[in-house]
């Protein structure tokens, strides 16, 4: 074993630890902010094309919209929602529940559904919430082969607020359904708890204003309260994110701490996979904790920091080369 390393070390080569072991590069989590909320609308209500998606845009706020195949009506509206930057996941085809579907069923809802989504959306839906939050093995089975990340069961109250320390389960993320009955101090409280946690959490909308919106309306103005809230707080670091974008930033934070890295002479390469399917064009920020001369390649190209220390590293490129650690 000692004339392996001396013969690595004769070359100047080296295997060393992971990513997350350096402590000299470190991800800032919720993309540099402190925390991170994703506003999330199910079921393709008309009134999440009549007041939803206006007084979001309104107030350049980003959210979520899943979509049942089967309750999509206006669907130029639609498209016009993902082109205004909104976000589009898919909510099965026919919004079952899980325990009513057969094996085969299990499969159309996911894939179908996907199929017809991403056509008539000219894109690539790789995100999903399951009916009624229930999830089954088959569902969970599918889910994984055509989504990176899904919605579903709360579970117990712990885990509404995902932190940045932990894996989650990719595949069952938490969300905090809306009641008509909460007053505005309750969604307060969610925002005022992520940011205290510095974690994430996810608001699950309905119904707005009328209860034949949708199911468990929540009154106009305490939804136009939680987005003057959400609004106000973005300043001193919270990310209102839709729930795909927050997912991709924190699963791939997860896989470059986990990158092993190998040593050559000066630098340090660290070397990373993809899960598929993953949404293209993810950019981690990372900080050197370092006072030496530590520099940052990507594919031969040099990453220069932000006027705050801050360096945006491509996830897609797969590699981050450190050097100067000599
Ligand atoms: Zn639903």
């Amino acid at each position: 074993m000692a004339k392996v390393i001396g013969a690595f070390l004769a070359f100047g080569l080296l295997f060393t630890s992971c990513f997350a072991q350096t402590a000299v590069l470190k991800v800032l989590p919720w993309n540099g902010r402190r925390a991170a909320v994703s506003l999330t609308f199910d079921d393709a209500r008309p009134i999440h094309l009549d007041v939803a998606v206006p007084e979001l845009n309104k107030r350049h706020l980003r959210g979520t919209f899943f979509v049942p195949v089967s309750k999509l009506t206006r669907l130029d509206d639609w498209r016009k929602v993902l082109l205004q930057g909104q976000e589009i996941g898919n909510h099965s085809l026919s919004h079952e529940h899980a325990s009513a579907l057969t094996v085969e069923g299990e499969e159309t809802q996911v894939e179908d559904a996907k199929a017809f989504l991403d056509s008539n959306f000219n894109t690539n839906i790789t995100i999903f919430a399951y009916p009624y939050m229930e999830t089954s093995p088959g569902l969970v089975s599918w889910v994984k082969k055509y989504d990176f990340a899904a919605r579903g069961w709360p579970g117990n109250g712990d885990l509404l607020y995902v932190k940045p320390d932990v894996e989650p389960d990719w595949y069952n993320l938490p969300g905090q359904p809306i009641f008509t009955k909460y007053d505005v101090s309750v969604y307060k409280g969610w925002v005022d708890k992520a940011i205290s946690l510095a974690a994430w959490t996810t608001f699950q909308f309905h119904g707005i204003g009328d209860p034949s919106t949708g199911w468990e309306p929540i009154p106009t103005h305490t939804f136009l309260y939680i987005l003057d809230y959400l609004k106000s707080q973005e300043p001193s670091g919270l990310w209102v994110a839709p729930f795909g974008e927050v997912a991709a930033y924190l699963r791939a934070q997860k896989i470059l701490e986990k990158a092993q890295s190998e040593v050559i002479g000066d630098r340090e390469k660290f070397t990373w996979e993809a899960p598929s399917p993953f949404p293209r064009g993810v950019v981690l920020k990372v900080v050197i904790n370092d006072a030496r001369h530590l520099r940052l390649f990507q594919h031969g190209r040099e990453l220069h920091p932000s006027n705050h220390g801050v360096y945006s590293v491509s996830f897609d490129s797969r590699e981050l080369i450190l050097r100067g650690i000599a």
